[in-house]
């Protein structure tokens, strides 16, 4: 019996996407990569996820092209990290959309709000896609979060990965 349903041949894209990345922890890392959390241990650390599912989330978001895993540190133990691809990167309107529908939904243990800024003119985005402001496009290099766990401090987020050679080790 398969873990669990495959839709990637589904003729709708919004069953094609929640196959790529439609999956609590897998929405959960790309919100930690976005915020610069690349490394195995951090994002095991912030999440509190068990070995298992982390490392079988992490592999399902390499296979769906939305990370890449990348080597990085020299040493005799090669160790990795996880970066967003283009592909990744166009994903930030969805998780914005996820903060917007939560902080309007959804009641929040402490009452803050998550903030989307837009870098380019300093404002809240108050969209998912487009500054409301300067209607530029709101993409991982001209945004920084506000996050509830820290108010008061700034994340910018992590840009696509600079090199795109994938790590071909397991
Ligand atoms: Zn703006």
């Amino acid at each position: 019996m398969p873990l669990r349903s495959n839709w990637s041949d589904k003729a709708c894209p919004i069953a094609r996407s929640l196959d790529a990345f439609g999956d609590p922890w897998c929405l959960l890392l790309l919100r930690e990569v976005f915020a610069g959390n690349r490394r195995y241990d951090g994002l095991k650390s912030r999440l509190g996820i068990a070995d298992n599912i982390l490392a079988d989330r992490l592999k399902r978001l390499v296979e769906a092209g939305v990370l890449v895993r990348q080597p990085y540190g020299a040493g005799a133990r090669p160790r990795a990290e996880y970066r967003l691809t283009a592909a990744g990167a166009d994903a930030l309107p969805v998780l914005h959309a996820l903060a917007a529908w939560g902080d309007k939904h959804t009641a929040s243990p402490t009452g803050l709000s998550m903030d989307v800024f837009c870098r380019a003119c300093g404002q809240l985005a108050g969209s998912a896609d487009l500054c409301a402001h300067c209607r530029r496009p709101l993409t991982p290099e001209n945004v920084a979060w506000v996050r509830p766990n820290a108010p008061g401090q700034s994340v910018n987020l992590e840009g696509v990965a600079a090199v795109t050679d994938p790590d071909p080790s397991p």
